[in-house]
């Protein structure tokens, strides 16, 4: 793969392969949506999907660091909206009932908030295109992915390595695009050049087909259950175990990222030195959340949560 023409036949195979199968597992009309592997990462969907689509006013849901992120870029190319947003609670929570009665360019939502650890659960129904940033939950669930208009996703969680990013876009929303767009960051030049305007980032997409064809052969329901109780696992402990309170809201928990607290009172070194001896690594939170965060991507083997509930267990025994 690194030694071969991107425009090769053995490459554009494993492009036209991964760019179908990825359609396919998300239960996408092949005639309806097209499938890109760009570059920049997820980042560079916050500014791309507004220079294209943001014509005059864009509505943002802001749950969070990434919303936050593009809701700054969005704002170089016309009004944003923020039409709900859970900052009053640190982002611990997914704003409810959310009345979109106006018409936007678009709406923007993120459905997993990495840092924070909440996720969506239902979607918002609207008029308007539906735009989502599903970077940190993409395939570990399944839901209806027909429901919106552009999915973007930077691959290095449950697609692949760092380096690509994937679009899934509805072609008829190409029609919206008013402006002039560089070519590199117009979805319709890439989407006429089949993802390859200029050289693809050949390694990740070549890891990303091998997962995708794993994801299909597991098929998303199982890949779902096996969440379901990974998650299930180390949110049971967190309510059980009186060290530990969970930061967001029950009903909102992230199936990837789970977010918790050390109660006052107890020995974090402790805590810490008895997952370093279990070889548990990576469990801090993020800086604007503090404690704990158990990144449980699709990835991640329920044998490692269990060592995560035993650690958690033995800190509680030996307060
Ligand atoms: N959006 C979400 C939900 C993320 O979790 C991340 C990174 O963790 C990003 C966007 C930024 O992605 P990238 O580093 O690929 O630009």
């Amino acid at each position: 793969i690194l030694e071969i023409s991107h425009r090769s036949k053995d490459f554009v195979d494993v492009l036209e392969e991964a760019r179908s199968l990825a359609l396919e597992i998300a239960s996408l009309d092949k005639n309806e949506y097209s499938c890109l592997f760009l570059q920049g990462g997820a980042s560079m969907q916050f500014l791309m999907t507004a220079y294209n689509f943001l014509n005059e006013n864009a509505g943002y849901i802001n749950t969070g660091s990434w919303s936050t992120k593009a809701i700054k870029e969005a704002k170089l190319f016309g009004n944003v909206t923020e039409i709900a947003s859970s900052s009053d609670k640190n982002f611990n929570y997914i704003p409810k009932e959310i009345n979109i009665n106006d018409t936007y360019d678009y709406i923007h939502i993120t459905s997993n908030n990495t840092i924070f650890g909440t996720q969506f659960n239902t979607f918002p129904n609207t008029n308007s295109p539906l735009i989502v940033d599903m970077s940190s939950d993409i395939f570990s669930r399944e839901i209806d992915y027909s429901q919106f208009d552009l999915i973007y996703a930077g691959a290095q969680k449950n697609l692949g390595p760092a380096g690509a990013t994937m679009v899934l876009i509805k072609n008829s929303l190409l029609e919206k695009v008013k402006r002039d767009v560089p070519s590199m960051l117009s979805y319709k030049i890439h989407i006429d050049k089949d993802s390859s305007f200029n050289t693809p980032p050949v390694f990740p997409i070549y890891c990303i087909l091998l997962n995708l064809r794993l994801i299909k052969q597991e098929g998303l329901d199982n890949i779902s259950e096996k969440n379901k109780i990974k998650a299930n696992l180390i949110y049971d402990e967190i309510d059980r175990n009186k060290c530990f309170s969970g930061f967001s809201e029950v009903s909102d928990r992230s199936q990837m990222n789970a977010t918790f607290n050390m109660n006052e009172g107890f020995d974090m070194e402790l805590f810490n030195k008895i997952c370093s001896n279990n070889n548990i690594s990576g469990i801090n939170g993020h800086r604007s959340v503090g404690g704990y965060r158990a990144s449980i991507y699709n990835a991640l083997p329920i044998e490692s949560l269990n060592v995560l509930v035993d650690s958690m267990k033995e800190f509680e025994l030996n307060q």
